[in-house]
C-alpha cells in the first residue's frame, strides 16, 4: 500500500533516495520542498529530474490531502473539508488573530481520525462511530494544505478537529515528531497541543514522550456521575484515573494541563459543578477554559450568558485559573463535525492542496 510522502522524517527522505539509487541530496531536496516550502507535490518539484518526480509519483501518495470546500466566517476562520485519497473526508480549520494584542496570530486545528470512537452526545463528529485512523502523513498534509492556503506557518496547533487523537497514538506520534523535529518543520513542542476526552492509556503514553507538548483534557463534567450523561461508556475512564494521568504528564512534560470544559445548560452548568471543577484544577494544578456550547441542533442547549459568567466567577473566586473560550467562525459551520456530515451533498473537489 502506497505510503504518505509527508510521513516521512528528512532523514527516511534521504533513505529512500539512496534506496532508490538517487544522490542522497535528492532526499534533502525532497525534505525543503515540503519543509520549507509547504510543498508536497511532485510534479511541482521543478529542481528534480524528470525520473526522481516519477519514482516519487509511483511511490507515494503526494499529496495525500486535497481540499473539497472551504467554509468562511466574517472573522476570517475558515474551516476546510479534506479529502483523504480512499475518499474520506475530514475538517481541519484556520483561525486568525485571538485577543487584540495577538491580531497576527494564525491557529490550525486538526483531525486525527475519521469519525471518533467516543461518541461524545454534544458531537456530530462521532455520530457515526469510528471510520478509521488517519496516518501522520494525512495530518502531517492537512498541515501543510493549511501552509499552502495561508502562505505561511501557523504560530500554533491543536489536535482537537475531529477524533481521539491518543487512541491513534502511534500515528500522532509521528506526525508530532515531524512537525516538532529541527530537521523538520521545528515547530516548538509548547505550541503543539494534542485534546483527549480523557483517554488513560494514551494520556500515560503521551507522558512518557517526557516532551513539552501541550495537553488538554475535554472533561465537561467534574463528576462522573454528570460526566456520563455527556460521554458514554465505552471509553469514558473515571475522573480519578484521568486525575492521576494528568499528574504524570505533569511531572514527565513539566507543563499543566488544561481541563475544556463545555458548558450545557441544565447538564454541567450549576453553582455545584463550578466548585467541585475549581477543587479539580487546583488539586491537580490545571487551568480550566470554558466553552459555551456551540448547538448542533440535538438535545444540548447552551447556558445563558449570566449562568457562564457566574461559573467562571467561582472557579475565579476560588482560585482557578479560568479562561472562557472566544467564539470563532460563528458564521461558518463551526461546531465540530457539522461540514463533514454535511459533505454527501456537497458538489464535487474544487481545489488541490
Ligand atoms: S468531542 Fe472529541 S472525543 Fe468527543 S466525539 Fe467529538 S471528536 Fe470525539
Amino acid at each position: 500500500m502506497k505510503q504518505c510522502l509527508a510521513g516521512l522524517t528528512r532523514a527516511e527522505l534521504r533513505e529512500w533516495a539512496a534506496a532508490n539509487g538517487e544522490a542522497a541530496f535528492r532526499g534533502s531536496q525532497i525534505a525543503d520542498w515540503m519543509y520549507r516550502r509547504f510543498q508536497p507535490d511532485p510534479d511541482e518539484m521543478n529542481n528534480l529530474p524528470a525520473g526522481t518526480r516519477r519514482k516519487l509519483t509511483e511511490a507515494f501518495h503526494a499529496p495525500c490531502v486535497q481540499m473539497l470546500q472551504s467554509d468562511c466566517a466574517a472573522d476570517g476562520t475558515e474551516k476546510l473539508l479534506v479529502e483523504l485519497t480512499d475518499g474520506e473526508a475530514v475538517e481541519m480549520v484556520l483561525i486568525p488573530g485571538g485577543d487584540d494584542e495577538e491580531k497576527q496570530r494564525l491557529t490550525f486545528c486538526l483531525s486525527t481520525q475519521v469519525g471518533c470512537p467516543v461518541g461524545c452526545l454534544f458531537c456530530a463528529s462521532g455520530r457515526n462511530g469510528l471510520i478509521r485512523n488517519l496516518k501522520a502523513g494525512e495530518m502531517v498534509g492537512q498541515f501543510l494544505l493549511g501552509c499552502r492556503r495561508a502562505g505561511r506557518r501557523p504560530d500554533n496547533l491543536v489536535f482537537m478537529g475531529i477524533g481521539e487523537g491518543l487512541f491513534n497514538f502511534e500515528e500522532l506520534s509521528k506526525a508530532l515528531q515531524i512537525l516538532s523535529g529541527q530537521e523538520e518543520f521545528a515547530m516548538s513542542p509548547r505550541r503543539i497541543t494534542v485534546s483527549t476526552s480523557g483517554f488513560v492509556p494514551g494520556m500515560q503514553k503521551f507522558a512518557a514522550l517526557e516532551k513539552e507538548f501541550t495537553l488538554a483534557i475535554s472533561l465537561h463534567a467534574a463528576d462522573d456521575e454528570t460526566r456520563s450523561k455527556i460521554i458514554p461508556d465505552k471509553l469514558r475512564y473515571p475522573i480519578a484515573e484521568i486525575m492521576d494521568a494528568a499528574d504524570l504528564y505533569l511531572e514527565k512534560a513539566g507543563r499543566m494541563v488544561t481541563f475544556e470544559y463545555t458548558l450545557l445548560e441544565g447538564i454541567n452548568d450549576r453553582q455545584e459543578d463550578a466548585a467541585k471543577l475549581a477543587k479539580l484544577a487546583i488539586a491537580h494544578h490545571a487551568k480550566v477554559n470554558l466553552i459555551p456550547y456551540n448547538s448542533t441542533g440535538g438535545e444540548f442547549r447552551r447556558p445563558a450568558k449570566e449562568v457562564i459568567r457566574h461559573f467562571r466567577d467561582i472557579l475565579h473566586n476560588a482560585g482557578a485559573h479560568v479562561t472562557i473560550r472566544q467564539e470563532r467562525g460563528a458564521k461558518s459551520s463551526a461546531a465540530c463535525g457539522q461540514l463533514r456530515l454535511r459533505s454527501k451533498a456537497m458538489p464535487a473537489l474544487t481545489g488541490k492542496g
